[in-house]
């Protein structure tokens, strides 16, 4: 069975005073003891027991635990801050009415129980798992925020169902002109642009930009962090209705598999535009998002190679002609939107036609196996255009047969 991890972020119900200062205290004490253990060698290590800290006020489970994570950070030279953690067997989770709360002893011999805020439905149906048996709860960390709150993070695992076999997948592409572009094989699409957020990210960047030059970096990054919100958010509108769109269409989601597509060779090409950079959004993120919405909802999901995705035509699978928003392909005379041509590549790839494009053309030969040809009728689709030479033609002016066929001087 697969299974899913959340990790909640809850703030603890009107935590007092007394309660805040010593927190802080105990975390002081803590990061004071991961640079105790930090400065020691690495034989020395591995004979720590919570034992080796008696005068410690901690009490051993989050002792044992602090011992973990320095053990397990080895880049670090010294910790600034280190959160009070304890893994999964030192706190128990409480509902009393409809209040949640978690018991955990910070010091030696004493138990307290701490009541939180649950804002989100879905968190609360996990704290009802977990009272259920049905979720396992993992460790248990305590974090304050810079605004002073503090927050209980506890990671929980679940069991999912496994998704259903099907060979019907709705393709996702990144869009040249939207955010996500999504299509069934049937060709019903969903265009999700969010028009506003270019007007949004473009009041930040002209923000960030004046206060660069004034030096204010620490406002440029809370700027920063502020923008990242929004996007993120809108990351999570995006695959709520990607994966709405498949479940509701019986279908699987595939999508670009964005491994390795920074350093790409289209990246390097469009770097330098920003109209028409994709990294400028984050998909990955998206990417994310959506496949752990797929996978609490039983859609599959799979990631496919991005290649000629949308070159593609995806009626005859020719290599078309793209032009901003309109995609021609010449072989069979299909016509559509790039974005929608390309995520119906996307939703019915096969793999080998990938393959066989991706490989060069002397091997194929080679093989015996022949690649398509585009036969493009002379000088172009819908007849001669004005002033186009046959093959051949020598340069300069044009022949005076070739211009009064078409131009007003000949109809005249
Ligand atoms: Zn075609």
């Amino acid at each position: 069975m697969p299974t899913q991890t959340l990790t909640l972020k809850l703030p603890f119900l009107n935590l007092n005073q007394v309660k805040s200062v010593e927190w802080s205290r105990l975390r002081e004490a803590n990061t004071a003891l991961a640079n105790r253990i930090l400065a020691m060698s690495r034989a020395e290590r591995r004979k720590l027991t919570t034992a080796s800290f008696k005068d410690s006020e901690l009490s051993s489970a989050w002792v044992n635990q602090t011992i973990r994570n320095v053990n397990k950070s080895k880049k670090v030279k010294v910790f600034k801050r280190l959160p009070l953690e304890t893994n999964n067997q030192n706190w128990t989770l409480h509902k009393v009415g409809d209040t949640y709360s978690i018991a955990f002893g910070l010091l030696r011999g004493v138990k307290k129980r701490v009541p939180l805020v649950v804002h989100q439905a879905n968190h609360r149906a996990v704290l009802e798992g977990i009272l259920a048996g049905t979720h396992r709860k993992g460790s248990i960390k305590l974090v304050q925020s810079k605004k002073g709150v503090w927050y209980a993070c506890i990671s929980v695992t679940w069991e999912v169902p496994r998704p259903a076999e099907t060979t019907r997948f709705v393709g996702v592409d990144r869009g040249q002109h939207h955010l996500a572009v999504a299509a069934t094989p049937e060709g019903r699409s969903l265009f999700l642009s969010f028009g506003w957020i270019r007007h949004v990210r473009r009041h930040y960047a002209t923000k960030r930009r004046r206060l660069q030059r004034a030096s204010k970096h620490k406002t440029v990054k809370r700027l920063e962090q502020k923008e990242q919100r929004i996007i993120r958010h809108i990351n999570h509108i995006l695959s709520k209705k990607l994966v709405a769109f498949a479940k509701e269409h019986n279908c699987g989601i595939r999508m670009e598999d964005l491994t390795g597509i920074r350093n790409s060779k289209q990246r390097k090409a469009t770097k330098s535009r920003a109209d028409q950079n994709r990294d400028l959004w984050p998909y990955y993120d998206l990417e994310t998002k959506t496949a752990y919405k797929a996978l609490s909802a039983g859609v599959p999901f799979e990631k496919v190679p991005a290649a000629y995705t949308s070159k593609t035509c995806c009626r005859c699978g020719a290599i078309g002609v793209r032009n901003r928003h309109s995609f021609r392909c010449e072989r069979c005379g299909y016509q559509g939107h790039t974005d929608h041509n390309a995520a119906r590549n996307i939703g019915a790839w096969l793999g080998l036609s990938c393959l066989w494009v991706n490989r060069p053309v002397r091997a194929l030969s080679q093989q015996g196996i022949v690649p398509v040809v585009l036969q493009v009728p002379q000088g172009g689709v819908h007849g001669t255009p004005h002033g186009c030479r046959p093959p051949g033609s020598p340069k300069g002016n044009l022949p005076p047969s070739w211009v009064s066929e078409t131009s007003p001087k000949g109809l005249a």
